[in-house]
């Protein structure tokens, strides 16, 4: 179990999860980088982005 770092709601990892996955959290929908497993620990996810070209 743990905890999104935006709005605190409890998140609980799959078994399978590794360091760097980067899941959604069902409550406020923030994309979420999972920094640890022991302790599970979760960050929020930076930003992707966009390639505007030039
Ligand atoms: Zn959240």
């Amino acid at each position: 179990m743990s905890e999104c770092p935006v709005c605190g709601a409890e998140i609980t990892l799959a078994s399978d999860t590794v360091v760097g996955e980067l899941l959604e959290c069902p409550d406020c929908g923030s994309e979420l980088e999972v920094t640890a497993l022991e302790p599970p620990a979760l960050a929020e996810a930076p930003e992707t982005e966009e390639d505007w070209g030039e």
